[in-house]
């Protein structure tokens, strides 16, 4: 097998379609190689070597070392320079590069191949011995954390040391001597901790860092990182070996990060920053406040650093020359690394950008403005997961704006919470219910479980690629980044900004957009589909089959789902009608009276209720169809719970406390899910169902009659599992729409069906459907009956579930196709063999999932249906599945 592909040096074995192979960072740099931009050379070790080493008990082919060999040789020939050769030594990188970008999770070596030997060479050979003991000091640190497993704060503890020693400010001050002293210390520091020399041979070295990064494949965050981002185990991850290049050779080297277009407004300018004499992580690390790369850029945030535009003119310009190239070649916005050693620029990385939700849609949509890309392949560009970050409320502008702080609007959106300052905490008050602003000085990838915790981040240092920058994008959190004149003391767990304290468990509101932190907990505005937004939105309307309905029972969610888009009510939840104020009184006499006409009278007060608020409905929804659900739960949910509620129905039913208690007991259920609920109750008391059914056609007839226009019903049975229990009820739902028409003379327009959410419902769906006039699939009770899981109570282990790998994911949340949705499959293929072109939607959760969506569209539902704020999601989601 070949297990090695070389890149550079004027050919190279890969290209970015070898990403499963080569890992995205391989693929691409043998791509651009291949474009013939300047990529220092290199090979890349396989992904199918990672999986391998694990699959043999860390042991990798016995034939990859003499590949390894082969490929060295080559880079040596290429480079003409010589690995551990201390006349002309080669040094390299060791860069860890999976399938899907996973920035900062594994590990680097940088500067590999040197010793005492080789670096004084070096030295020599750069006419630079401060440059050169800087890189060795660099590696001894960086092999040592990464590859030794050695604790990083002893270097810095020796640094800082010998720095107040001498009265030092800045690492800048150290003169070449000095470094070589540190060096010698570092590595007696290593051999101490080690119990043995640091070691000098190259060789070891190597083997040393690429068997690290395999290693990294497996750290607790890098799995964690997977779970997050639905990154595949055995994936694997590749290892790319790098002739090294140097941003640390004096004034006129630099290391930069950048992306072709603004990642979190999608604006078309570059965007990045850069450090003069540094190498690769200093930017990131946020060591030293980095420079602006444009000039736009500089002068936009006042910074008074030259901006790179301006101190490295024709780097720049080569650069921005290469940033056309790669948008044209890759026909997406780029995110880039790049390294300028003594004024010639070397590219080291390139991948599609990470961005924010409304950066996507605007460089998506422009995108094909600009002709690059079609409507199409925009539509497919956006991550509908993604938009949610849209559908977030945002601070009223008329709001009153205590602002605490004000750092980078590093990712927009804002949020409200009480303040905690460690990760373990933020996850710990999440978990109890509390919205929660992470403050950190800094993040590192060990915050990763509280930033997803989190509602938002802020973080006193770090610029707009620093790392809470970058993983709060990617997460869709608000955050704000390097908020400067915010105090942080972890140890009274307080901070202070402006003279002003704030401690763990107050409350404030962070603004993304504008980069501010803000006192207390400020009034938030409803998000709007506008510009960007809704040009994606018609594109993906145009190419989508399934219509998008949504789940919503009061007004105002109505109107924010026909704001949305929703071309419907897919579930109509009526018992959410039953509980308010004003009507649940009536809803515990009719529960608690024992005889029909106790529930009748009752069920009298609560007609005129339920007619209005379907009139309200029918109103908003137009000629669009309305699924409306008949009574679902069991009855005993709407009992009185407290001693109160129990005197006041007594006061109001004229019975007596201990009777009504006696009652409340008689209904309890051992298994209330598996009980009295749904279709049993309309066939053990027939008056609730008709009283539904004549509250819904009258408010047709009456809506009609005021506007004009003629409502569309469907009215569903729930919980059926026999063709004769929705035979009874559907035959008594339809004398009820007679009796309405004879009344008033109109005809309700109007469909009987049922939900899908027993498997012998689903099995047996051919019988059903003789009288079913449409499927709901309720997947929510589907799963929880197919699993026989209760998802009230599936929290407790569902972690464990998802840890150990037997649940890749929350089956509540995405839909699980094989099982549950064998039974959607089959409901539905049997369903419509009995009744041709038979209505079918899914109203769950799952309508609202992008995965579970594109499986909808796959079985030929007609619609889905989801929470009105999810409506654009699903219409996307639907959109890229017609595609
Ligand atoms: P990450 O995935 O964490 O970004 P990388 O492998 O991209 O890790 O490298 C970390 C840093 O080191 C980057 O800034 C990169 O540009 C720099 N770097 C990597 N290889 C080289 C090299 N051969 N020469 C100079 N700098 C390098
Ligand atoms: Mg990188
Ligand atoms: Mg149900």
């Amino acid at each position: 097998t070949k297990w090695v592909h070389a890149f550079g040096g004027g050919s190279s074995e890969g290209d970015a379609d070898m990403r499963d192979l080569l890992g995205g960072k391989g693929a691409n740099l043998a791509e651009m190689a291949k474009l013939g931009l300047p990529v220092p050379p290199g090979f890349t070790i396989t992904t199918e070597v990672c999986v391998a080493y694990y699959a043999n008990n860390k042991t990798w082919p016995s034939d990859l070392e003499a590949q390894i060999e082969a490929a060295l040789g080559a880079l040596e020939a290429t480079t003409d320079k010589k690995f551990g050769d201390p006349a002309n030594p080669l040094l390299v990188s060791v860069r860890s590069g999976a399938r899907a970008s996973m920035p900062g999770m594994m590990d680097t070596v940088l500067n590999l191949g040197l010793n005492d030997e080789t670096a004084a060479g070096l030295a020599e050979l750069a006419g630079d011995k401060r440059f050169a003991y800087d890189s060795y000091r660099r590696f001894i640190q960086m092999y040592s954390d990464v590859v030794l497993g050695l604790d990083h704060s002893i270097f810095e503890e020796i640094l800082e040391t010998f720095k107040e020693e001498r009265d030092y400010m800045l690492d800048t001050e150290l003169s070449a001597d000095d470094w070589v002293e540190i060096v010698g210390e570092y590595k007696r520091a290593a051999a101490e901790a080690l119990g043995r020399d640091f070691p000098s041979d190259p060789r070891e070295q190597l083997q040393g860092a690429i068997r690290a990064v395999f290693d990294s494949w497996m750290t607790a965050r890098a799995i964690k990182y997977r779970q997050l981002h639905d990154i595949p185990e055995s994936w694997g991850t590749a290892v790319n070996v790098q002739a090294m290049v140097f941003g640390n050779m004096g004034e006129t080297s630099a290391t930069g990060v950048a992306f072709t277009r603004n990642p979190s407004t999608g604006e078309n300018s570059y965007y990045g920053e850069f450090l003069i004499n540094a190498q690769g992580e200093d930017v990131v690390a946020g060591i030293r406040t980095p420079q602006c790369l444009t000039q736009s850029m500089r002068e936009e945030m006042g910074d008074t650093q030259p901006s790179m535009q301006e101190a490295l003119p024709d780097s720049y310009d080569e650069l921005a020359r290469v940033f056309d190239i790669l948008e044209r070649h890759y026909r997406d916005m780029q995110d880039i690394e790049f390294t300028v050693e003594r004024g010639r620029l070397w590219m080291l990385q390139t991948r599609n950008g990470k961005r924010t939700a409304k950066a996507a849609l605007k460089i998506a949509v422009d995108l094909a403005s600009e002709g690059l890309i079609t409507e199409e392949e925009a539509v497919m560009r956006v991550d509908p997961s993604q938009l949610d970050q849209l559908l977030h409320p945002m601070i009223a502008e008329d709001a009153r704006r205590d602002v605490l702080a004000t750092g980078l609007p590093a990712s927009p959106g804002a949020a409200a919470g009480v303040v905690v300052f460690d990760s373990d905490d933020a996850e710990a008050r999440a978990a109890k219910g509390d919205p929660v602003i992470l403050v950190r000085i800094e993040t590192s990838p060990e915050d990763i479980h509280g930033m997803h915790a989190a509602e938002g981040i802020v973080t006193a240092r770090g610029g707009m690629t620093s790392h809470a920058a970058v993983v709060a994008r990617g997460m869709g959190r608000p955050c704000v980044s390097g908020a400067g004149s915010i105090r942080i003391d972890y140890a009274t767990k307080q901070f202070t900004a402006g003279g002003r304290t704030v401690k763990e468990g107050d409350f404030v509101t962070i603004d993304g957009a504008t980069g501010e932190v803000l006192s207390g907990e400020v009034k938030m505005i409803q998000p709007e589909v506008t510009g960007d937004f809704a040009r994606l939105m018609e594109w993906a309307d145009k190419v989508r089959r399934m219509k998008v309905r949504t789940n919503a029972e009061t007004p105002a969610d109505v109107k924010t789902a026909r704001d949305f888009g929703a071309e419907g009510i897919g579930l109509c939840r009526t018992e959410h009608m039953f509980f308010d104020a004003d009507r649940i009184a009536a809803v515990r006499e009719m529960i608690l009276s024992d005889a029909k006409e106790g529930r009748v009278a009752a069920l009298a007060k609560i007609l005129p209720m339920q007619r209005s608020d379907f009139e309200a409905i029918f109103e908003i929804m137009e000629d669009r169809p309305c699924t409306i659900r008949l009574l679902d739960p069991p009855l005993h949910e709407f009992l009185p719970h407290t001693e109160e509620d129990v005197h006041a129905v007594a006061e109001a039913t004229g019975l007596s406390a201990a009777a009504l208690m006696e009652r409340a007991g008689a209904l309890a259920e051992s298994n209330p899910m598996l009980g009295h609920r749904g279709c049993r109750l309309g066939i053990s008391f027939p008056e609730i169902y008709e009283m539904q059914a004549r509250a819904i056609f009258e408010a047709q007839v009456n809506v009609e009659k005021k506007t004009g226009i003629k409502p569309v019903a469907e009215v569903m049975i729930p919980l059926v599992a026999m063709p004769k229990e929705l035979a009874i009820l559907k035959a008594a739902v339809a004398k009820v729409a007679a009796e309405v028409e004879a009344e008033s003379g109109k005809a309700p327009e109007y469909l009987i069906g049922t939900m899908i959410e027993l498997p012998r419902a689903a099995l047996r769906a051919d019988e059903i459907a003789e009288e079913a006039e449409f499927f709901s699939f309720g997947t929510n009770d589907l799963t929880q009956t197919t699993f026989g899981l209760s998802r009230d109570d599936a929290g407790k282990f569902m972690p464990d579930y998802i840890e150990q790998g037997i649940f890749e994911k929350d089956p509540f949340v995405t839909l699980d196709q094989s099982g549950v949705g064998d039974l959607v499959r089959i409901a539905a293929e049997r369903g419509r063999g009995t009744r041709n072109g038979l209505k079918l939607g899914i109203c769950g959760e799952h309508g609202g999932d992008p995965a579970s969506i594109h499986f909808c569209d796959s079985v030929g539902l007609d619609y889905v249906s989801c929470s009105p704020y999810r409506v654009p999601v699903a219409r996307l989601a639907a959109a890229q599945a017609a595609l």
